[in-house]
């Protein structure tokens, strides 16, 4: 007997674990609560799609359970992303290992998802979104209540994403859905998201790009590094290296918060994290002090903006002048040496006071949800029987450069196919006695 899959979310586990699940044999049935599907993959990779990684490795995602990660990405592979999109018609690209559709639109990764669900008779239900799912007393099947009506499946695979970017459709949920089955979420936060932070004076750096290394500290200890193309803009910073920072430093908050929470703390001097930014990072400090004293040879009649001209982006070097407390027209010939010196310490460790993110609505993927613990290797609750999670609605949230949509097109194969394929252990122990020649009787009924 075929299984009824039932998929709730329509996005790109959601496609992929109803593409999987119609592959194996089930009647599948998609359930998204927009007007259409896979909003939020015309948005990716700024409209290009960066659908995957050459270079795949659990060391370029966070989750609480790096084993169990480990061995989901063993059992669907980069190789496996392009032989499923290469199967589906869509060519590829790579740019140092980053893969994109070659033609570089992400409407064209939607547009084969959208075909092959038609191709395979995947029912898909739109406008629906899910409320509920309990196990249906009478039938012993798994009832979806949603906005449309109430549906009955064998199996269903909820993949409704988490927080991140809400107007696309992933509102949270799905946690709900998870919390009301038993299961514990490991705490969200958004993720691969512009930082904001206490100083006033970022207007007038705004829009100045720079190559730096960030390093995170709080209390005194180092929590993270990244090197890339920092941005500031006039609240803060942004850039890959930042969204790359951005869950640690969201999470250290977190912990900060509830911390303070119990202690009954007030909120002086709560919730700040440093960000320590060095402009030249190729320089070891003895390569930058003889440069230093080089450059002491072009003092002469100078002003300190003159002086230091030359350097990094203008806006930068007057904003270090300024915080060292000199003035950009005074004399170099009379500049205190101390503040000097202050300008170039600014240069290799610029500290600046993280107090927070940009909300959901900015980040590209929430980190947290449900624990790989709390699912079996084929992503199966273990809280109710055949109910399985695919997607960002896991505990599992990568770093940029194609992470988070090979994450989804994983778990959803590895759900969809296992949804459709799994028998119940009512199921098997009916077969079972077929199989003793004791007869028994299939579940059947209208879903
Ligand atoms: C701007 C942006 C750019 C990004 N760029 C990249 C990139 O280039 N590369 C990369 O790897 N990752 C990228 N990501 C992250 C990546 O898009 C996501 O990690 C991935 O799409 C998650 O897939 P998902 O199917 O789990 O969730 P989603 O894509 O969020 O899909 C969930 C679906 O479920 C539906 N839904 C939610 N709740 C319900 C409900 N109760 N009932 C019915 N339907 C429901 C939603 O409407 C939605 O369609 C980007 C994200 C953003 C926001």
């Amino acid at each position: 007997m075929r299984n009824r899959v039932g998929i709730i979310g329509g996005g790109a586990a959601g496609m992929t674990a109803a593409i999987s699940a119609a592959a194996e044999g089930a009647e599948v049935t998609l359930i998204e609560g927009n007007d259409r599907l896979g909003k939020k993959i015309l948005a990716t990779g700024n409209g290009r799609c960066n659908l995957g990684n050459e270079k795949l490795d659990v060391g370029e995602y966070y989750t609480c359970s790096p084993e169990r990660l480990e061995k989901c990405l063993e059992r669907f592979k980069t190789e496996d992303t392009i032989s499923f999109f290469h199967g589906m018609g869509l060519m590829l690209r790579s740019r140092n290992g980053y893969l994109y559709p070659l033609c570089e639109q992400a409407s064209a990764v939607l547009d084969v998802l959208r075909h092959q669900v038609a191709a395979l008779g995947i029912h898909v239900v739109t406008e629906c979104r899910a409320e509920h799912v309990e196990r249906d007393k009478k039938t012993g099947k798994l009832q979806v209540r949603g906005s449309a009506g109430v549906f009955l499946f064998d199996r269903v695979v909820i993949a409704c994403g988490g927080r991140a970017a809400p107007k696309t459709g992933s509102d949270g949920s799905g946690f709900t859905l998870a919390k009301d089955l038993g299961h514990k979420l490991v705490p969200t936060v958004p993720a691969l998201v512009q930082l904001r932070c206490r100083e006033d004076y970022f207007k007038s750096v705004a829009g100045v790009r720079a190559d730096a290394m960030l390093r995170v500290r709080h209390k005194g200890e180092w929590a993270a590094a990244e090197r890339g193309e920092l941005l500031l803009t006039d609240y803060g910073i942004s850039g890959i290296p930042v969204f790359q920072l951005s869950r640690v430093v969201n999470y250290i908050l977190l912990e900060d918060a509830v911390s303070r929470k119990e202690r009954g703390a007030g909120r002086r001097g709560a919730g700040e994290v440093e960000i320590c930014i060095d402009f030249l990072p190729d320089y070891t400090q003895e390569a930058f002090r003889e440069f230093a004293e080089e450059r002491r040879l072009l003092q002469g009649q100078r002003t300190v903006e003159e002086f230091f001209a030359g350097m990094l982006h203008k806006k930068l070097m007057l904003l270090f002048v300024r915080l060292a407390g000199l003035k950009p027209s005074e004399s170099m010939a009379w500049a205190d040496q101390n503040k000097i010196r202050q300008v170039y310490r600014f240069c290799r460790n610029w500290t600046v006071h993280v107090t927070g993110s940009n909300s959901y609505e900015n980040a590209q993927v929430c980190a947290g949800g449900v624990p790989l613990h709390e699912v079996t290797e084929d992503l199966e609750s273990k809280k109710m029987e055949g109910v399985y999670f695919a997607g960002e609605i896991l505990d599992v949230d990568g770093k940029c450069g194609g992470y988070n949509l090979q994450w989804a097109w994983c778990s959803g194969h590895l759900a969809g196919g296992a949804a459709a394929k799994m028998k119940s252990k009512r199921e098997s122990k009916i077969d079972g006695k077929k199989e003793e020649g004791l007869g028994g009787t299939d579940e059947g009924g209208p879903a």
